[in-house]
């Protein structure tokens, strides 16, 4: 199982939500990865988030539902950024995760973690209560001043969401700026061996 160096793009340490968007890493036609491509890696995703507990194992049912809900995240986020009129399926799933969130988060004890706090199994559960926390992030994002900030990256191979730090930001990370700048000053010297040429 490969292991995913934390994400450093800005908002998704805040906010789960963006975060679960951007398990997506560039575009599937260019060699693009998906960390949630098996349940093995979906549960690690989940763990490392802190949204389920170490000993929680997905199965695929509870992986695809993560993926669809993904989905609908970035539908939602995708209307803020351009403006646009969201699809009343992507309102309804989110919706739909936020109310079935289970009911009391029990008080457990271990001796080597000592207090700590988790949902009654079963797993369908645990995945539920991770799915809630990531709505109520949504939610709570899209409501709020932060709104504005949420953009995507203008990188032609990426497909990353972020938080803008600030107004002119277009990269979602220094990577896919280098990147993109690299590209045109390429194209810049192209263009310029070109006239020389004719
Ligand atoms: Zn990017």
């Amino acid at each position: 199982m490969t292991q995913v160096a934390p994400s450093t793009v800005p908002g998704t340490c805040e906010h789960p939500s963006l975060a679960l968007v951007d398990t997506v890493h560039g575009r599937p036609d260019s060699g693009g990865h998906d960390e949630l491509s098996s349940p093995e890696t979906a549960t690690a995703w989940l763990i490392d988030c802190g949204l389920v507990a170490p000993e929680v194992g997905l199965q695929e049912q509870c992986r695809s539902r993560l993926v669809r809900f993904r989905h609908d995240l970035r539908d939602l986020f995708v209307a803020q950024i351009s403006m646009d009129v969201p699809s009343p399926k992507a309102i309804e799933a989110l919706n739909r995760a936020l109310t079935s969130a289970p009911g009391a988060l029990l008080l457990r004890f271990g001796h080597e973690v000592r207090f700590f706090r988790s949902v009654e199994h079963p797993m369908t559960q645990a995945v539920d209560h991770a799915m809630a926390i990531i709505a109520e992030d949504a939610a709570a994002l899209l409501t709020s001043a932060d709104a504005s900030r949420i953009a995507a990256c203008e990188s032609d191979s990426c497909q990353q969401l972020f938080l803008r730090t600030h107004a002119r930001r277009q990269w979602c990370s220094n990577r896919c700026g280098d990147r993109v700048r690299a590209a045109r000053a390429y194209a810049r010297r192209r263009a310029a061996r070109n006239i020389d040429a004719t």
